[in-house]
This record gives structure tokens, sequence and C-alpha cells, in this order.
């Protein structure tokens, strides 16, 4: 029992890096938009700015965003995340003269996240070793793991195949926007390079954010992560329940 658990352990902790690598690659691939604007920011010296606070502050800022799931990997996943979506610095950095933070748009944010959704199905459909992450648990605390184990894996049973997508595609679709927010909101909060050209590709200007938006910003993406959560889990308990 304990084997098959620590065997089952490291292809998720292996998906948890793939699927934040796949983000990374989005923004990398997003930067691309970036040769068509006429405006250019600042050369960004990205291999310098990779000081563990940097890092370790997008990847905090990520986790918090991510504990409303009540799922310390899903949580770690979007720490990582919150990371990968500075890759769209790459190309600037790597001395193109374009805009350098494509993936800091709104544009990128929304795309990202239905591709991430859309990503994620196609990785989960049929391994059911995920349904600890993929299914809410509203009951976590309240009860032993192996009842809660148990129900989870009854609720997971229960659904339909349509239904199973539906949530793991939402559940990506929501992390990863609450991702996004939470690294907008650290780099406002340390308050270097809060410019953002939040409307590209359609205006390359940037916009700017104050500091004091850091936390309320935080704040939008812990909320919509927990609402996700909450409402999804209600509605399987209810439908348990029939
Ligand atoms: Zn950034």
């Amino acid at each position: 029992m304990l084997g098959l658990r620590v065997g089952s352990t490291a292809p998720q902790l292996l998906t948890i890096f793939l699927i934040s690598s796949t983000f990374g690659a989005l923004a990398f691939l997003y930067s691309f938009f970036g040769i068509i604007s006429n405006e250019t920011t600042h050369r960004f010296d990205t291999f310098g700015s990779l000081t563990p606070q940097e890092i370790g502050g997008h990847f905090l800022f990520g986790y918090v965003v991510g504990l409303p799931t009540r799922n310390l990997k899903m949580a770690v996943l979007s720490g990582l995340m919150a990371l990968t979506i500075d890759a769209d610095h790459i190309l600037n950095a790597a001395g193109f003269d374009i805009q350098g933070r494509m993936g800091h748009s709104v544009s990128f944010a929304v795309l990202s996240s239905v591709l991430m959704g859309f990503i994620a199905t196609q990785f989960f459909r049929k391994k059911l070793v995920w349904k600890k992450i993929v299914i809410p648990t509203p009951t976590l605390a309240a009860s032993s793991s192996r009842t809660v184990e148990k129900a989870v894996a009854n609720t997971y049973n229960s659904l339909s195949p349509a239904e199973k997508l539906y949530i793991i595609f939402f559940q990506f679709l929501i992390i990863t926007l609450a991702a996004y927010l939470s690294h907008i909101a650290y780099d406002v909060f340390v308050g270097a390079g809060a410019n953002f050209p939040l409307l590209a590709p359609f205006n390359f200007s940037d916009v700017f954010i104050p500091q004091m938006y850091a936390l309320p910003i935080e704040g939008v993406g812990i909320l919509i992560v927990y609402l996700w959560y909450s409402v999804t889990a209600r509605k399987k308990m209810i439908s348990n329940q029939r």
C-alpha cells in the first residue's frame, strides 16, 4: 500500500513540473507577439533579476492563491506557474528589441487560462490516479485522510466522463488565472516595474498599477479559487446526497 502511494507520487510531481513548464512555454511563445509592437520597453536583465527573493516571492504569492484548493500539489503548481510566466522576458533579454512582457497582458491571461484548461483535460483524461487533485475535498480538515480518500474516490467514480472533463477544465482555467493575478500582485508589491502592457497586443503602451493594489489583486486571485472550489464542492455534495 505504501509502495503504491510512493510510486504514484513521483509522476504527480513530474506532471506538476510538466504543466508549469507548458505554461512557461506558452508565455514564451506569446512573447513573439511583441514583435508587432512599435513600442519597445527597456531591456530586461532577466538573468540578473532571478534573485532568490524574486523567485521566492513569486512562488509564495502563487502558492497562497492555490491554498483554497486545500491541495498541496495544486498550491505548488500555481506557485510554479507564477514563476514560469516570466519566460515572456526571454526574447527581450536575449537582445530582441521588442515589448518584453507580453505574458503580463490580460489577453494572455484569458487565452492561456483556456488553453491550460484544455491541455489539462488532455493530461488527465485517463489518469484516475489524479482524482485526488481534480476533485475538491471540502471535508479534508474534518475527517481522517482514509475516509476522505474513500469519499473522493466514490465521488470521482460517480461522475460522468463529461463531468470529469468539465471539472478538470475549469479547475486549471481558474488556477492559471489565479497564478497570473498572483504574479502581477507580486510585481506590483515590490514596486519594481509595475508597468504592464495590460492591453497588448491591441495597445502596447504600459499601464502603471500603484503599489496599494498589490494585495487586493492577490486577494482577487485567492477569492476566485475559493469561490470556484466551494461552489463546485457544494454541488458535488448535494448531488451525492441524492
Ligand atoms: Zn513579472
